[in-house]
């Protein structure tokens, strides 16, 4: 009998990779299906970036390289950080890591005990809800609506907070959700977790550049809560990376070198040559980022149209990442074919099988009455997607 881990065989499996890897077996199949399920970027990486990347190989830049990443990659982060942030990050205080996702994990392994529990807002990005689970926390929500753009109050955050609370884990700009803290309301946040400095801030900014309204704002950025607060951030989303895998976070010293120890352990540094790469995205031109974010800009205008033709449908605008959330609770309860579609799942897979539309439900976000679109797709495919959603939902009774 195979004997599994209590640890993996209770852990979920991720909602936005599942569905995009049944959306490739579908294809695989023969079917013509539109992914709006991953969140990736359609776009492939700056040529500058990647001609670093070959740079690397070709000067033999293949060994492993300290733990935290090179002192150099560390230094063009500090920079960065200063440069767009406002925030002072030395050397020492960065640790760069396999991804964002390896930098939430560290995070979490690190601070989070058993049973200590974490405020999560709901939605939030699936891997939060694992990643307290593996640490064997709490995870503990506050729940917002579409109404209140999906974000919360510093009302609401300081009623969530008990003598158990730990960690409070958010991204701005969010996914699913696609909000952006403006920098009163997070103000307002850190005036609440300034008065509980037991408490850490995990602050996920992977989608900084994919801001269409302002300045992207760092809750790091208010002196009262810098040494609660870990910064997270990475090259995936901002500068078409996925695939490189480098992620950082910016700490207190103590909490640094505990992520530090911990990737020694585990994964050590990340690829060399990604680095190299990564350090070229941040010391070089920004345009092709800012082009990539304009584009992103006008499909989501584009989407939220087509959307806005379909009965039922309540959307808001979002102002970051590439997302949109709608609410479909007017369909709960349909039928088709006799069958009663209950939710978002019973939602997601109708449209996945009657409109070849891969979307994910918001059940897995933590908002079941929502579904998540990534509109990182070509034109082309978001025009059809929206057509095809139009008329599977039209045949709902
Ligand atoms: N945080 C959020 C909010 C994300 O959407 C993602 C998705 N990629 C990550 C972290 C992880 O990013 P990475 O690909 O750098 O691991
Ligand atoms: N973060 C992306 C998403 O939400 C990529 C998939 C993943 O890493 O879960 O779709």
């Amino acid at each position: 009998m195979p004997h599994l881990s209590d640890r993996i065989a209770n852990l979920h499996e991720s909602a936005t990779i599942k569905m995009a890897q049944l959306g490739r077996e579908l294809k695989a199949q023969g079917h013509d299906i539109i992914s709006l399920s991953l969140g990736e970027p359609d776009f492939v990486t700056p040529k500058h970036i990647c001609e670093a990347a070959k740079k690397a190989i070709d000067e033999g830049f293949t060994f492993y390289t300290a733990v935290p990443g090179t002192i150099e990659l560390r230094k063009a982060i500090q920079a960065k950080f200063k440069r767009d942030n406002g925030l002072d990050y030395s050397p020492e205080q960065i640790v760069v890591s396999t991804g964002a996702k390896q930098s939430l994990i560290n995070v979490v392994l690190c601070l989070v005990n058993p049973g200590e529990e974490v405020i999560v807002p709901a939605p939030y990005w699936v891997s939060y809800a694992a990643m307290v689970e593996l640490a064997e926390g709490k995870m503990v929500n506050i729940f917002t609506t579409i109404d209140q753009d999906f974000k919360i109050t510093p009302e609401q955050l300081e009623a969530a907070i008990t003598p158990k609370t730990r960690m409070v884990m958010f991204s701005s700009p969010c996914n699913p959700s696609g909000s952006v803290y403006t920098k009163e309301e997070l103000a307002g946040l850190a005036k609440v977790l300034a008065k509980h400095p037991e408490i850490y801030v995990v602050s996920d900014e992977i989608y900084e550049y994919i801001n269409f309204d302002g300045k992207h704002e760092s809750i790091a950025q208010f002196p009262e809560i810098y040494n609660q607060t870990i910064t997270v951030n990475g090259f995936a989303k901002g500068f078409a990376m996925t695939g490189w895998r480098v992620g950082y976070i910016g700490a207190p010293l103590w909490i640094a070198k505990a992520c530090d120890k911990l990737q020694g352990q585990f994964t050590s540094a990340t690829c060399s040559i990604a680095q190299k790469a990564a350090e070229a995205a941040l010391n070089g031109d920004m345009q092709p980022s800012y082009d990539m974010r304009d584009q992103f800009h006008r499909r989501r205008d584009m989407v939220i149209a087509l959307l806005s033709e379909i009965p039922g449908l309540k959307t808001n605008t979002p102002p970051g990442a590439f997302y949109l959330f709608p609410d479909v609770s007017a369909y709960f309860g349909k039928t088709y074919n006799g069958e009663v579609l209950k939710d978002a799942d019973d939602l997601s897979l109708y449209l996945l099988a009657e409109a070849h539309v891969a979307l994910v439900s918001g059940a897995a976000f933590g908002s079941p009455e929502c579904v998540r679109i990534s509109y990182a797709a070509s034109d082309k495919q978001l025009v059809e997607a929206c057509a095809r959603l139009k008329s599977a939902l039209a045949k709902l009774k």
